[in-house]
């Protein structure tokens, strides 16, 4: 068994390329495993689940013969061991061509996406659409400690990609500044963030204490204002040892918030007709029209396998043929909304967003928030300076 570390923890850059090799992962005819690990688990407890969910897979697949089983069992087992990650907080693999010679695409993730276990004609890739979140995939420019910072944010990992000692701004609400100095600051400020930011093209959120963050907001040069979308007010005792937990906090706090104003609009368009559209089958639909502004589903089950004949229960390992090969009775093509609407989305760069809501999930599961007229008359446009680029890139 090969048992060196062969990947590192997926990047988003990374994820794209993935996204993509999956695409053409399974067709009409093979069935795709998708299986997400929880790493924080521990390795027994992945080992088990796998073990558990394969074996009641492969127990309803009367064409496979034991040796198939078997080896198909341990080779999940031995990519779990290659692709593991003492950094990594979750592990998917994916296989297809089961019945025949399997072919995986395994990967290490920086975010814990549950347990799950699915089998359909696509691989199941909700769970990495919810990680393009914008907000897990930004960069931040902090201010702590009289230390400028810039952190990239890639996936929900924060690390520190540069830094730089800035000119002494405030540290507490009772400062006088001469005249003068503002100036000088300015100038040095602006220079420290410009270096910084060279090649910095992500969205930015600038963190510092409420005075701080004030100044470094005026003091900001305009090239890299426009990156800015939002503002984090630090505590005045925060240092930067203990900015990148704080930091994680907050997102999570803001997901939360987030959660009960998504929740709350649910709620709400239950009760009035508006922008929001409810369950599977208009979901769907609003995605086929290209009018789906964001995505919305609720946690899925640990096991999704939906690709039984409804005759003799046993696995349609080939999914669009006429009959059962097992029983010869007619089946019926197996259909899974939240993996299909997964794959529109994908298409369209449509975000997609997890929550847990009880009506979500007493509507299916599955909702969307339709585009503005006026957003989707317009070709989206990137913002960027006219002037001045070639100074930021
Ligand atoms: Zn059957």
């Amino acid at each position: 068994m090969n048992s060196q570390i062969t990947d590192s923890i997926i990047s988003n850059h990374a994820l794209e390329e993935k996204l993509v090799e999956l695409k053409s992962f399974g067709d009409p005819n093979s069935l795709v495993i998708s299986c997400y690990l929880d790493m924080l688990s521990g390795k027994n407890a992945c080992e088990s689940f796998i073990t558990e969910n394969l074996r009641q897979l492969l127990d309803h697949a009367p064409s496979l013969d034991n040796d198939t089983r078997q080896t198909l069992v341990e080779s999940f087992i031995e990519k779990l061991h290659q692709h593991w990650h003492p950094q990594a907080k979750g592990l998917t693999i994916f296989c297809e061509n089961f019945d025949r010679i399997p072919e995986f695409i395994c990967f290490a993730l920086p975010q814990n996406m549950g347990n799950q276990f699915s089998v359909y004609t696509k691989a199941n890739i909700l769970p990495l659409l919810t990680l393009k979140d914008e907000r897990l995939n930004g960069s931040v420019l902090a201010y702590t400690d009289e230390v400028i910072q810039i952190y990239d944010i890639n996936l929900g990992q924060i690390r520190p990609m540069a830094w730089a000692t800035a000119p002494r701004l405030s540290k507490t609400r009772h400062i006088t500044v001469s005249q003068d100095e503002p100036r000088e600051f300015d100038k040095r400020l602006q220079r420290v963030c410009l270096s910084l930011l060279r090649s910095q093209a992500k969205p930015m959120l600038v963190a510092a204490n409420a005075e701080n963050l004030e100044h470094i907001k005026q003091w900001l040069p305009r090239k890299i204002a426009w990156k800015i979308t939002d503002t984090i007010e630090l505590p005045y005792e925060l240092g930067h040892s203990a900015f990148s937990e704080f930091l994680q906090a907050y997102f999570q706090q803001q997901k939360q918030i987030d959660t009960r104003r998504i929740d709350e609009n649910i709620k709400n368009s239950l009760h009035v007709k508006g922008a929001t559209v409810l369950g599977p089958v208009s979901t769907l639909e609003a995605l086929r029209n290209q009018q789906v502004d964001r995505l919305l589903i609720s946690p899925t089950e640990n096991q999704r396998v939906n690709t039984h004949c409804l005759h003799c229960n046993s696995l349609l390992v080939k999914p669009m043929s006429q009959t059962c090969n097992h029983c010869g009775l007619s089946i019926q093509e197996p259909w899974d909304p939240m993996i299909e609407a997964s794959w529109m989305a994908e298409a369209q760069q449509v975000p997609v967003i997890e929550i847990k809501s009880d009506e979500l999930s007493y509507l299916g599961g599955m909702a969307c928030f339709i585009k503005q007229k006026r957003e989707a008359d317009l070709i989206p446009i990137k913002p960027a300076p006219s002037k001045g680029l070639d100074l930021v890139a």
